[in-house]
Parts: C-alpha cells; sequence; structure tokens
C-alpha cells in the first residue's frame, strides 16, 4: 500500500473528514484491520487566511511548500492539499516536493465527466469561485461550463465558509441560505453542484437536495484510496 500525504489544518474541521473517511475506504475496499498509511503535516490555519486575506499568496506558498516538504520527508508518495482554494498556489507547493500532486480540480473534473455532465454550479470561497486555478481550470482544461453565484450569493458563501464553517459551526439558516442559491444555479442550467470547499460537506449533503453534489472532499479522498491501493508496496 502507497502512503498518502496530507497537507491539512486548512481547516482542521475538513482535514478531520479526510483521515476518518480515507481509513473507512480501506477498511472497505480491504476490509479486516487495514487501515491507510497516512503523513500528515497540519499547518495554522490563522497564518494562511492571514496571507489569504491581505494577498501575501507567494508567503502562502512558501510555508505550504516547506510543509508539503515535510509530508515527503515522512514518506508520503503522493501529496493531497486538503482544500480547493489553496490549489492557487498548487505550482509553487509543487516545485518543493518530487511526488506527484493529486490536483483537486482535476480529480473533481474527471468524476464530473464520468458521470456525463458537462455543465455544473460551483460553490466555494470567492478565490475558488471566481480566480483562473480553479474555476478557470474546470472551463479551459477540462471543458466543463461552470456557473458560480451571484456578487451577493458569492459574499454569503464566503462568509459561511470563513465564519462559520472553517470553525466548526453548522447552522440551519445558512443551509437555508446554501439550499437557494443551489437551487438557483440549477434552474440556470446546472446539471450538479459542485461543493468546492472541503467544508461545505458539513453543512449540505445529499441528504437535503436532489439536486446532484460533488463533494470534493470525498471525491478526493477516494482518488488518493484508489492511488494507495493500486500497487501493493
Ligand atoms: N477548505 C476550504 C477550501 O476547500 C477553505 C479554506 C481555505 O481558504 O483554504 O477551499
Amino acid at each position: 500500500m502507497k502512503t498518502i500525504g496530507l497537507l491539512g489544518g486548512m481547516s482542521w474541521e475538513s482535514t478531520a473528514l479526510y483521515y476518518q473517511w480515507i481509513n473507512e475506504q480501506v477498511r472497505h475496499d480491504m476490509g479486516g484491520l487495514n487501515s491507510a498509511k497516512i503523513a500528515l503535516v497540519s499547518v495554522n490555519f490563522g497564518e494562511i487566511e492571514h496571507y489569504q486575506k491581505t494577498g501575501q499568496w507567494d508567503l502562502a506558498g512558501l510555508v505550504l511548500g516547506k510543509a508539503a516538504q515535510q509530508v515527503e520527508a515522512a514518506g508520503a508518495d503522493v501529496l493531497l492539499i486538503c482544500t480547493n482554494t489553496m490549489h492557487k498556489v498548487a505550482p509553487q507547493i509543487e516545485a518543493h516536493i518530487s511526488i506527484p500532486l493529486l490536483h483537486l480540480a482535476d480529480a473533481t473534473a474527471e468524476h464530473i465527466k464520468q458521470q456525463n455532465m458537462n455543465t455544473v454550479g460551483l460553490l466555494g470561497t470567492v478565490f475558488t469561485m471566481e480566480e483562473d486555478f480553479y474555476k478557470g481550470r474546470l472551463t479551459d482544461r477540462h471543458g466543463l461550463e461552470v456557473i458560480i453565484p451571484s456578487e451577493k450569493e458569492r459574499q454569503v458563501v464566503n462568509r459561511i465558509i470563513f465564519e462559520e464553517l472553517c470553525l466548526g459551526v453548522v447552522k440551519d439558516h445558512s443551509r437555508e441560505q446554501f439550499l437557494e442559491i443551489i437551487d438557483a444555479m440549477h434552474q440556470q442550467g446546472a446539471e450538479g453542484i459542485i461543493e468546492g470547499c472541503t467544508e461545505i460537506v458539513m453543512l449540505v449533503n445529499q441528504l437535503h437536495t436532489r439536486i446532484p453534489l460533488f463533494d470534493t472532499t470525498r471525491i478526493h479522498v477516494e482518488k488518493a484510496v484508489e492511488f494507495a491501493i493500486r500497487t501493493s508496496n
């Protein structure tokens, strides 16, 4: 079995899900007492969020690049950046390591195309919903049509992510707001919705709506386990 490298802590609320779900998936696939080989480095999200807010992405890339080196040094065979947003600095992180990066936007796009869908709505931080590193990658590299919420709705989604979900706070009212935004994108033609922030599944899951959801945390976990148990050393 290969060792899965996790660059986590952004936030730790979702990294905890990664740890649990990867192990559950390995137990499901391999049975018995089998569990995942994981090398995890967890950063201080307060520091990273400060760099986001102040536009110091180079510094964030440096901190995460060094953390990724620690993941590799701990024996990881593949790296997962456990946040959609920080894929903005994926090229800088990759420059620090020699193991492959399991890019979350690529994994998600492949999953969507396997479902024969082409038009999807995207929820995430404002960076993820608006910028080329994520939304642009889905459209330009993978040929998906991507619908995003209105400016006002994007602010609502972003606020709930940073002021609630990343702090482990899950509110019914926020879920209602998310479901309204999901419905609006569906009416605009989205066949399914990407939960493009690793904490959103804490708030909205497939039990809450009939519109297909693509939970990026779950997709990332499944791809990682597939990679880890495909080979036997
Ligand atoms: N975990 C979130 C994501 O998937 C947001 C936290 C962050 O800004 O990294 O984008």
